[in-house]
């Protein structure tokens, strides 16, 4: 059984569906650092505040601004559990991988 983000969408059998790599993603061109925190649904504080920390994504100094190419941006989600996934059960929505929860039963 697998329970979903959505606390209205009951526990399912059908597991939640990983969704290709983003195709989208992949072509895109490098996101700039406001770019970023919207895709990451995070504010840009919390982008700069990475950066110092050495964590996110893999950015570029260009001149005065950060650039990040978006197969970086793709890896790195990745290795934080975080690829687009869809609900197996009643509400169908897309979450990240990591919001998923198996449970026994
Ligand atoms: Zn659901």
């Amino acid at each position: 059984m697998w329970t979903c983000p959505n606390p209205e969408c009951p526990p399912t059998e059908n597991p939640p569906k990983v969704e290709k790599p983003d195709e989208a993603l992949r072509e895109r061109s490098p996101f700039s650092t406001w770019q970023l925190a919207e895709w990451l649904k995070v504010p840009v504080a919390t982008i700069y505040a990475w950066r110092r920390m050495g964590y996110g994504p893999p950015g570029n100094r260009i001149g005065k601004r950060i650039s990040y190419r978006a197969s970086g941006v793709q890896r790195w989600m990745a290795e934080q559990g975080m690829v687009q996934t869809v609900c197996g059960g009643e509400c169908g929505g897309t979450y990240w991988r990591r919001q998923f929860t198996p449970v026994k039963g």
